[in-house]
């Protein structure tokens, strides 16, 4: 059975997806369709044709690391996980307007990353 693994977070878009490890039922049941569901295309390609090559027996190997790979294809593209997302994210509790410069930098941030002027963090 699979289990949850981290919450990924798409720095990008705020959108977030639950990856999991360990055998993946969902794959079973639904293969390739599984990967065109979760956008990773060259792997719907590879296991689809990796089923055709092996009458199907491919189909229930790629359960066992489905989820390995739709986590690494994920953080290949750049998400993040949950905790590390946050500190890319800007709000309010999160970022202050820097004095001198009025950009946006980190609550904790003692120097301002755009004008470098002094700044005390703030808890
Ligand atoms: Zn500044």
């Amino acid at each position: 059975m699979s289990r949850r693994a981290e919450l990924l977070v798409d720095p990008k878009t705020g959108v977030k997806e639950q990856s999991y490890v360990g055998f993946s039922w969902p794959n079973l049941f639904f293969g390739v369709f599984w990967f065109l569901y979760k956008r990773i295309w060259g792997w719907a390609v590879i296991s689809f044709l990796a089923s055709v090559v092996t009458s199907g027996i491919a189909w229930f190997i790629f359960p066992f690391f489905a989820n390995g790979l739709h986590r690494s294809h994920l953080k290949r593209a750049g998400w993040l996980p949950e905790v590390q997302a946050q500190a890319f994210t800007i709000n309010p509790d999160s970022h202050v307007l820097c004095p001198d410069c009025k950009e946006l930098v980190r609550k904790e941030a003692r120097v301002c990353k755009h004008c470098k002027a002094t700044l005390v963090p703030q808890a």
